[in-house]
């Protein structure tokens, strides 16, 4: 019987990002989530030999540094998909012409730096519409990854946006669409014919890097989900393995995941992933989605 598959991706948001969720106002200069974390990634994945997806805030390419270390990854078979150009939260709400012409963008900035186009798209916030949807197929996009069948999470994020929205620091990120947030975690296909391959999550819970980095409950979500047949992907993002010494202390003081020290992270990382290339083969997302009907 041959061994089910398995994907490790991560959504490349940078500092500024997490500012804007947690209410922060702008503040430019160095991003160590994509030098040093970013970093870490790649050479975690070097070491467990997994072929990873990066998903590009396709903006952060015009840094020569950033998009040499994008070309670099490729070189080295990554897959390189889109996060969007600008990574709106209220990306999916834009209009239809807005948001084609920002897919366009952001996939003639990847082609400019891997000489490829991209094939696979995740929405900020993954936070889709029917829009966006429709968009993602009529530029060229053959698979979406933005669905995370996980409703507690969904409804926790609703609850802290509601409740800075309240107060002087509203947060950037967007309720969106509870429908998003439901299904039985299997890829399937939209009317249109686009592929959606759904994050994962088990107990009403996604299985993402903050969570397996800094709780025991990652390492029961790892159990849970490794028992199926289906394709499972682990969702990382570099704040996962940045060292707080690195990032401001008011960033710091919000994030629970970056008060646990950056070696515990890795350790636990590196314990999950140990785990699963026993019983899994690791492939790009976009290699998993040639295997769907
Ligand atoms: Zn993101």
């Amino acid at each position: 019987m041959s061994q089910a598959l398995a994907s490790l991706s991560i959504d490349l948001d940078g500092i500024r990002h997490y500012r804007a969720i947690h209410g922060l106002p702008p503040r430019s200069g160095p991003d160590p989530f994509l030098t040093e974390g970013l970093d870490r990634f790649l050479e975690l994945c070097e070491r467990f030999a997994i072929p990873a997806t990066l998903f590009v805030v396709t903006e952060d390419l015009a840094d020569d540094d950033f998009a040499r270390r994008i070309r670099k990854a490729a070189k080295a078979g990554h897959e390189i998909a889109s996060h969007s150009h600008r990574h709106d939260y209220d990306f999916s709400q834009h209009s239809p012409a807005e948001i084609q012409a920002e897919l366009h963008r952001s996939r003639e900035a990847i082609r400019r730096v891997t000489r490829k186009l991209p094939r696979g798209f995740r929405a900020p916030g993954y936070n889709l519409s029917p829009a966006l949807v429709d968009a993602l197929a009529k530029v060229g996009f053959t698979y979406d990854s933005s669905m995370l069948p996980s409703p507690l999470y969904w409804a926790a994020r609703a609850a802290v946006i509601s409740g800075k929205s309240l107060t002087d620091r509203p947060s950037a990120s967007l309720i969106g669409r509870p429908n998003d947030f439901i299904g039985d975690g299997r890829p399937h296909r939209f009317d249109n014919g686009l592929l959606e391959l759904p994050m994962t999550g088990a107990l009403g819970i996604p299985w993402i890097g903050s969570l397996v980095v800094t709780s025991p409950l990652g390492s029961l979500i790892t159990r849970t989900v490794a028992t199926r047949t289906e394709p499972i992907d682990l969702e990382l993002h570099p704040i996962d393995l940045t060292s707080s010494d690195q990032v401001e202390a008011e960033l710091v003081a919000v994030r629970r995941d970056l008060q646990v020290p950056v070696a515990r992270r890795q350790r636990r990382l590196e314990k999950t992933l140990q785990k699963l290339v026993r019983n899994r083969r690791f492939r790009t997302l976009s290699d998993v989605a040639e295997t769907c009907p």
